[in-house]
C-alpha cells in the first residue's frame, strides 16, 4: 500500500491555512499506519514555499508558469498524474473552492472513490473511517472505505500544522504534457470596488442567517451592530435575498473572515458558514434551536428568539450598560 498524498493550496505564495490542517490529519494517519506523508505543491516556482512544508516527510514540487493565477485544467492535471505516478493509499484534499474544483474530477480520473465534506478521519485496517457533515451540518455520516481513496476535508476541522518544523525533502517532478495544450486560460479576477467594506478587516462582525426572516428585520441588527461597533454580515441566504450586499457574505463563497468578536445570530452553522468564521477568537451564537451546529464551535451560546435579545441588547448598549 502507498503512503498519503497532501495536496497544498498556495494563494499569491502564502500556504492556505486548509492545508495546514490536512498536514495534521496526515500526520494522525501516518501515526496510526507507518505510511509516509508526501506533500504535492504545484506553483509556478514552488520551492520557497516548499521548504515551509515540514510537517510533511517529503515535498514533490511541480513547476510550470501555467500554474498561477489558478485554473481547475491545470490544476488537475497535475493532481491526477501525481497520483497516477505515485499511487499514494490516501489522498487529502481540502474541501474549500479549490477542493470542490479538484477532488471530484480527481475520483472520475483515476477511478478512486472519494469522500467529502470529512471533519474527522481514522485508520481502520485497510481502510479510513471519516465522519462527514452532511446536509448542511444537519447530519453527520460515518463512512468505512476501502483504500485507495480520496478524502476532501472542510476547512476548519482540525489544528493546523506548524509552517516549518523541519526542512523536508523535496524532490522536484516535471509537469505533464498536458500542462502546454491547456484549453482554460486566466483572464482576470474581479475584485471589489474600491471603498467597499473589507470584512476580513473587521475586529467584530455581527452576522444574521436565515433566523432574521426578512430584509426590514435586518435593521434590528444593524442597530446593535452600531452600538457595538460591528460591521454587520449576512450567511448565504442573507445575501441571495437580496438583504445585505454580497461583500457582507461570510463563509466558503463569500469572506473568510478572523474578528476578535462573532456573533452569528440566525445562523445556523453550516459547514460552508464556518469555513469562513470559525477562527473568529470569540463566537457567540444566538440561535431558538438549541441541536444548530453553530453551538459546536461558539465559545457561548443562547437559545433565546433573536428578535426578543437583540432589540433588549441594543437597548442596553445604548444606555452604557455594556461594554
Ligand atoms: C458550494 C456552497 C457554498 C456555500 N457558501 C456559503 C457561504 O459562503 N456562506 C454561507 O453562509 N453559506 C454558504 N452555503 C450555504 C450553506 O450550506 C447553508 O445553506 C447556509 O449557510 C445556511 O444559512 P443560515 O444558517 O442563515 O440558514 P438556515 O440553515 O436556514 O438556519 C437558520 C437558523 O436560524 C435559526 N432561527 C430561526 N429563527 C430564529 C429566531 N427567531 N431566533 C434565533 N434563531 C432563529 C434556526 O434555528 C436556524 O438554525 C454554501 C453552500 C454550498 C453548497
Amino acid at each position: 500500500m502507498g503512503d498519503i498524498l497532501v495536496h497544498i493550496e498556495t494563494r499569491a505564495g502564502a500556504i492556505q491555512p486548509v492545508s495546514l490542517e490536512l498536514l495534521t490529519a496526515a500526520r494522525e494517519l501516518a501515526g496510526a499506519t507507518g505510511m509516509k506523508v508526501e506533500a504535492l505543491i504545484a506553483a509556478a516556482s514552488p520551492q520557497e514555499v516548499a521548504a515551509r512544508l515540514g510537517a510533511a516527510d517529503r515535498v514533490l514540487a511541480v513547476a510550470h508558469p501555467a500554474l498561477e493565477p489558478y485554473t481547475p485544467e491545470a490544476h488537475a492535471a497535475i493532481l491526477a498524474e501525481t497520483v497516477r505516478g505515485r499511487d499514494p493509499a490516501i489522498v487529502l484534499l481540502g474541501y474549500s473552492s479549490v477542493g470542490l474544483d479538484l477532488a471530484p474530477n480527481l475520483a472520475v480520473r483515476t477511478g478512486r472513490p472519494l469522500v467529502s465534506y470529512c471533519v474527522k478521519l481514522a485508520a481502520a485496517g485497510d481502510a479510513v473511517e471519516a465522519e462527514s457533515l452532511v446536509y448542511g451540518g444537519k447530519l453527520r455520516a460515518t463512512t468505512k472505505t476501502k483504500l485507495p481513496a480520496i478524502f476532501a476535508v472542510t476547512p476548519g476541522s482540525y489544528a493546523e500544522a506548524q509552517e516549518s518544523a523541519a526542512l523536508p525533502e523535496i524532490l522536484d517532478l516535471a509537469p505533464p504534457a498536458a500542462i502546454d495544450k491547456l484549453r482554460t486560460a486566466f483572464v482576470s479576477e474581479t475584485k471589489p470596488p474600491p471603498g467597499a467594506i473589507d470584512l476580513t478587516q473587521a475586529d467584530r462582525i455581527l452576522c444574521v442567517g436565515r433566523g432574521i426572516g426578512d430584509k426590514d428585520s435586518i435593521a434590528i441588527a444593524e442597530e446593535v451592530a452600531a452600538a457595538l461597533g460591528a460591521e454587520i454580515a449576512g450567511s448565504r441566504p442573507v445575501i441571495d435575498a437580496g438583504w445585505l450586499p454580497k461583500e457582507r457574505q461570510v463563509g466558503k463563497s463569500g469572506c473568510k473572515v478572523k474578528p476578535k468578536l462573532y456573533i452569528a445570530a440566525g445562523v445556523s452553522g453550516a459547514p460552508e458558514h464556518l469555513e469562513g468564521m470559525s477562527a473568529a477568537e470569540l463566537i457567540i451564537a444566538i440561535n431558538s434551536d438549541a441541536k444548530a451546529p453553530i453551538f459546536g464551535v461558539a465559545h457561548y451560546g443562547t437559545t433565546c428568539d433573536l428578535f426578543d435579545l437583540l432589540p433588549a441588547l441594543g437597548e442596553r448598549l445604548k444606555s452604557g450598560g455594556a461594554g
